[in-house]
């Protein structure tokens, strides 16, 4: 169930390797990857490394200014943590449950606007209302919201970024599956220590007052455990329930929440608890939570998965919505670990990081 990076070739890959019946011979084998290699040379204005909600505002920004952009994203799918799962006839919400719009810091984003049909009202605990916030969740789930702002931008998915290095006033990216994209700028988006790691992999030198901030940044734990059940669970609607005590946070039944064709509930257990159970049995630390939430079920447990998402929420952010780490070329971090008001932040960092990018480069001249 843990997935670090993404070993797997990607699906066209695999297609590609299938149809191959006979064995090649050596010179053949060295042209057919010189011939991949020059295949797989990109170039592009911006090259955006992750598809959340960073990411994708970042690059329809940066579209809508008129720079070509090329966004990668090592998972499957789009959205990283606005994160969706279909098991059998029952759909999760296994990251995100729900977000919401309307802090006035995040205002310059307009999210509530870009998002459009993708999302509906939900308030899980009315006692979370705050005034002039606005609750949401996604349609037909969270990861709509990410396809809503994918549509237009040049997502390559299964292509997680490797190492980043400058060449002549350009980055040279490479990616998993073999790829080199060129690029006049990136923006990082993974969680900041996945962007520390690739950077220090890369061999990429930063201020040491950058690194000091960077490092400070720090995500909580949350084991996630989405079970399909036999019947309707007990949670009231509108289906999502806030805990203040024991192992878990939050429990939310998904077909009281309108995204599950059957009853389904997905558990968020403690950072305290994520933490002290990360390399345990996940089998046996599921059976813990679905205990600890059993008053709430009101019904057996058909089957159930674990998800663990090492990095949930930040526990330490850096004030900032977004830092420049170089300037020739640019490099932007960004996310929700800066500024730091959840998916609404998230947004507002990518659109920050767009902003900060485009003061950088000059546009490339237009053809007439
Ligand atoms: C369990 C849980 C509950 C939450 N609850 C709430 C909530 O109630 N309200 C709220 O506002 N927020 C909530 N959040 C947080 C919210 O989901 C995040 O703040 C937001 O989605 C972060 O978006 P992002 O773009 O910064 O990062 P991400 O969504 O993490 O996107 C980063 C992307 O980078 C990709 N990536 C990483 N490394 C590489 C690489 N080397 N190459 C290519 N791609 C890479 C990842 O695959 C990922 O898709 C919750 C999160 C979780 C996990």
């Amino acid at each position: 169930m843990r997935r670090v990076g993404n070993p797997r070739p990607a699906r066209n890959e695999v297609r590609r390797h299938d149809v191959q019946s006979r064995p090649l011979t050596t010179g053949q084998v060295k042209g057919n990857l010189r011939a991949r290699m020059d295949s797989t040379e990109q170039s592009t204005d911006v090259l955006v490394v992750g598809a959340g909600m960073a990411g994708l505002i970042a690059a329809s920004e940066l579209l809508r200014a008129g720079r070509s952009v090329t966004v990668v994203d090592k998972g499957r799918g789009v959205g990283g943590r606005l994160a969706s799962r279909r098991i059998e006839g029952a759909t999760f919400d296994h990251g995100a449950q729900g977000f919401t719009t309307g802090d006035s810091r995040c205002s310059p984003v307009g999210l509530q606007k870009r998002l459009g049909g993708a999302v509906a009202h939900w308030m899980p605990d009315p006692a979370m209302r705050t005034e002039g916030l606005v609750h949401w969740r996604g349609v037909p789930c969270m990861s709509g919201v990410a396809k809503h702002l994918a549509l237009g931008i040049h997502v390559q998915l299964e292509t997680g970024l490797v190492t980043l290095r400058t060449d002549a006033h350009r980055w040279i990216a490479t990616t998993l599956n073999g790829r080199t994209i060129a690029a006049q700028a990136v923006i990082l988006t993974p969680p900041v220590p996945q962007s520390l790691a690739l950077l220090d992999a890369s061999g990429v030198a930063l201020p040491p007052a950058l690194r000091h901030r960077l490092n400070a940044i720090e995500y909580d734990r949350c084991l996630t455990v989405m079970a399909r059940l036999e019947g309707p669970s007990r949670i009231p609607p509108p289906g999502g329930l806030t805990l203040t005590s024991g192992p878990l946070t939050s429990i939310t039944d998904n077909q009281l929440k309108g995204i599950s064709g059957e009853s389904a509930v997905t558990l968020h257990a403690t950072p305290e608890f994520s933490l002290e159970h990360w390399d345990r049995d996940r089998t046996e630390s599921a059976h813990l939570l679905l205990a600890a939430a059993a008053d709430w079920l009101g019904a057996g447990v058909r089957s159930f998965q674990v998800h663990g998402w090492r990095f949930s929420r930040p526990r330490v952010l850096d004030p900032e919505p977004c830092l420049l780490a170089s300037t020739l070329p640019p490099l932007a971090l960004a996310g929700d670990g800066f500024g730091g008001f959840g998916v609404e932040g998230a947004a507002f960092s990518g659109m920050t990081a767009a902003t900060a990018i485009l003061g950088c480069t000059a546009a490339a001249p237009r053809a007439v």
